[in-house]
């Protein structure tokens, strides 16, 4: 292409208005656009990574609660992933704060879970790279999504009918929809001028894999000790992904141990719960922190996954409620596209916020409750505890209550995570 048909194609594209402007291609923006595309919107995903580099390396294994993983499913991303992950068939844990390494509470089984299909499992188990590839390849294959990167989000200036996005390059585009699915620090809402309210825990995670000498089964199983939670979390074959919670320092510092002072210390600690494990390659650790935005939306703009908020990773809940913000502006977006209304509208964005406002705070704010309850030796702590534990084990429509909840299966959940 000579250089002035190559400029005026690059014009002509920048006129274009897409449906969405998605800035973050991390798993819920790449979900989204995924979504978004085949609901028949165009879709612009704007994300520092540059596709055609290797992905960095990632620590986290993600349990990916049923109702996301039916929207990975629909997506076509689930049968991608087939030979990478680990069915979740049970949660237990053990309150060591009142009976170290006592008999578990039994928190959640399949059972719980009430499905149509009873071999359905409570969750996917999934490392964070093998996902991320699947999302990237379905990106790269959909038809309506354009791909921008590596470039940076800059600014934007909204109007009535749509927003103008600067990246860093110069470049710029218009759509009805900005979406701001840039994680934590999000440019996004920093440039809507969004607030945000939260917490530093002053604690870190400290993550690696290992090969476990007992038989996980397929339950992630965790400790509550007084320092924070220990949780080996099932991988295919007789490994487990570790999330050791520590005070911040400490988890940097061991994970920069030598891998054998690394294993010394946390088989001295936790082989009495788990069995002898052996690190396997590098162990990483991740800031706790509390973040909640004080606002979902802003003119022609709605916030997804962690820039809307950051969760205590304790349950595994952070990208599952990622998710659900995904679902329900799919879910949204088509019904407004149904009823010939405007994607972007004030309309449209009042019920994406109603949605998932609340239940997004919520659910931030109970993980924070029960990272403060179980995480201390104080005494009045642990009747609590132990009423909780036997509460959320023993009581059957509280435990089903408690399980459909966690996995995104109760009634009312958006289109994309229902069973269908
Ligand atoms: C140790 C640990 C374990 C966890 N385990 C679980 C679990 O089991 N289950 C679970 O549900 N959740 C879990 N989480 C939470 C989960 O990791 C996050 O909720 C999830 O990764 C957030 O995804 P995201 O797409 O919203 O953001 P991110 O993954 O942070 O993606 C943001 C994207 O935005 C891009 N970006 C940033 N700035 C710009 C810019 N200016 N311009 C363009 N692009 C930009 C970045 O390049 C990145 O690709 C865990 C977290 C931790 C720390």
């Amino acid at each position: 292409m000579d250089l002035t048909r190559a400029v005026s194609y690059l014009i002509s594209m920048d006129d274009q208005i897409y449906d969405a402007a998605i800035v973050g291609a991390g798993p819920t923006g790449a979900a989204l656009a995924l979504g978004l595309a085949q609901a028949g919107l165009s879709v612009a995903v704007i994300d520092t990574r540059d596709p055609a580099a290797a992905l960095k390396p990632d620590g986290r294994n993600f349990a990916i609660v049923t109702g996301s993983w039916r929207m990975l499913r629909k997506l076509g991303i689930a049968a991608q992933l087939e030979n990478e992950t680990q069915p979740l068939l049970g949660l237990e844990a053990v309150d060591g704060g009142t009976h170290f390494f006592g008999q578990p509470s039994i928190l959640f089984t399949q059972d719980d879970l009430d499905s149509a299909d009873p071999d359905e499992p409570l969750g996917q188990m999934v490392m964070a790279e093998p996902l991320q590839a699947a999302l990237d390849r379905a990106m790269e294959a959909a038809d309506g999504i354009d791909r921008i990167a590596p470039d940076y989000f800059a600014s934007q200036t909204s109007s009535d009918d749509a927003v103008q996005i600067d990246l860093k390059s110069g470049r710029q585009l218009k759509a009805r929809l900005l979406v701001g699915s840039d994680g934590m620090h999000s440019p996004v809402r920093q440039s809507l001028g969004i607030a945000t309210e939260g917490r530093d825990y002053d604690k870190s995670v400290l993550t690696a894999n290992v090969l476990l000498s007992r038989p996980h089964e397929g339950i992630a199983r965790q400790l509550f000790t007084p320092e924070g939670p220990f949780a080996t979390l099932p991988l295919p074959g007789e490994r487990a992904n570790l999330a050791w919670y520590m005070q911040r320092g400490a988890a940097e510092a061991l994970a920069a141990m030598p891998k054998a002072d690394a294993e010394a210390e946390l088989n001295s600690r936790f082989a009495d719960f788990a069995g002898e494990m052996k690190i396997e390659g590098e162990a990483g650790s991740y800031p706790l922190i509390l973040q909640l935005a004080t606002e979902m939306t802003g003119p022609r703009a709605a916030l997804v996954g962690d820039a809307a908020r950051r969760v205590n990773p304790l349950a595994g809940q952070g990208l599952n409620q990622g998710f659900r913000d995904v679902a329900a502006l799919i879910d949204i977006a088509e019904q407004t596209l149904h009823l010939g209304g405007e994607i972007g509208s004030p309309q449209m964005l009042e019920a994406y916020s109603q949605a998932r406002r609340f239940d997004g705070t919520g659910t931030a704010l109970a993980l924070d409750a029960i990272d403060r309850l179980f995480s201390n030796d104080a005494s009045w702590t642990k009747p609590i505890r132990t009423l909780g534990m036997i509460a959320a084990s023993k009581v059957s429509p509280l435990r089903r209550f408690l399980t459909q909840k966690a996995s995104a299966t109760e009634d009312g959940v958006a289109g994309p995570m229902r069973d269908w």
